[in-house]
């Protein structure tokens, strides 16, 4: 089989599925506090159209799917959504990102559907600050969300996720690494990047950085995609929601898949185009630079 990989050699193994683009937070970073206007139902996939793609995309070299949103877990019967495509041959890894506020009533149903890794974004520890970010004021559900998961080991590793901005996150970083001392958590921080749909985001928020410690059952560690940005490595592409493929996150330009699959295309149709958006992925994103042009989506609408 042709490896699957674009016109700069690198070589695609990864598809972020966004199954949803509806949340039920509203982080500050990401949504304005009224919503965004979502997507009708005709226009969102389904989940046969869904597992075409990941069936198809896996034919042709794709090895992991991560599964998004929006928030994935206000979809209704998604450890369905998982037990098909944990059919799917070829698949070596499937997981999900998720706020968790869903976890607690839904961790034993994705465990026992296949769901073989998860991420979990939590941005702070404090009730006060976790309620002003995602205006939602309910951290506590979220950790008994995160308690559940550990009774689940097939769900491994269990990876917390907090984006890092600058002012806000600096005072917390010691507590998240005792959590990930006590806890078998892997902790990470996530540079803010400009996708957020109230366009706050300036580079001077942006919180850098790289640190490490050895001695307890987690880990902690810094993605910094702005600062050290990791394009020439990039294996990922992503579905939305309705649909488009987009081989960035900051693409400005999508494939339709959908209006591929409802054409009555073959799968050596969808292939094709799936392959060919591949060809023309993106060398990096510009951010920084010039010749950067913020994406017509904000991250609930791609799919984080
Ligand atoms: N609702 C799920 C969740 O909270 O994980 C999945 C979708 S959410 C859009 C995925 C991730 O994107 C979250 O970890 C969120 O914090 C992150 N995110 C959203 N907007 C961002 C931004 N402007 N910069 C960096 N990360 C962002």
């Amino acid at each position: 089989m042709e490896l699957l990989v674009d016109s700069y050699g690198r070589r695609i193994k990864s598809l972020r599925i966004s199954i949803t683009d509806k949340c039920n937070f509203r982080c500050t970073y990401c949504m304005p506090a009224e919503g965004l206007p979502w997507l009708k139902k005709a226009e969102i996939l389904s989940y046969e159209e869904i597992e075409r793609i990941a069936r198809v995309a896996i034919s042709i070299g794709i090895e992991q799917i991560r599964l998004t949103g929006g928030e994935p877990l206000v979809r209704r019967d998604i450890p369905e959504l998982v037990r098909q495509l944990r059919k799917i041959e070829g698949l070596r890894s499937l997981s999900l990102t998720t706020n968790g506020i869903l976890l607690k009533q839904q961790a034993g149903a994705l465990a026992e559907a296949g769901l073989t890794r998860i991420n979990v974004s939590l941005d702070s520890l404090v009730r006060e600050k976790f309620a002003k970010l995602t205006r939602r004021d309910q951290l506590a559900r979220v950790l008994e969300g995160l308690e559940e998961l550990e009774r689940y080991p097939t769900i491994h590793p269990i990876k917390v996720n907090a984006v890092a901005i600058k002012d806000y996150s600096e005072e917390e970083v010691l507590d998240f690494v005792r959590l990930a001392r006590r806890k078998a958590y892997v902790m990470r921080w996530i540079e803010f990047m400009p996708l957020d749909a109230d366009q706050i985001w300036r580079k001077e928020d942006i919180l850098t950085g790289r640190y490490t410690f050895s001695d307890g059952i987690g880990e902690v560690g810094f993605i910094n995609p702005v600062s050290e940005p990791f394009c020439a490595t990039c294996d990922r592409i992503r579905l939305t929601a309705d649909g488009q493929l987009r081989t960035c996150l900051f693409a400005t330009e999508e494939t339709d898949l959908r209006a591929i699959l409802r054409s009555n295309a073959s799968d050596e149709d969808l292939a094709k185009a799936i392959r060919q958006a591949i060809w023309n992925k993106e060398l990096k994103h510009y951010i920084g630079d010039k010749r950067f042009k913020r994406a017509n989506r904000s991250m609930s609408m791609i799919g984080g």
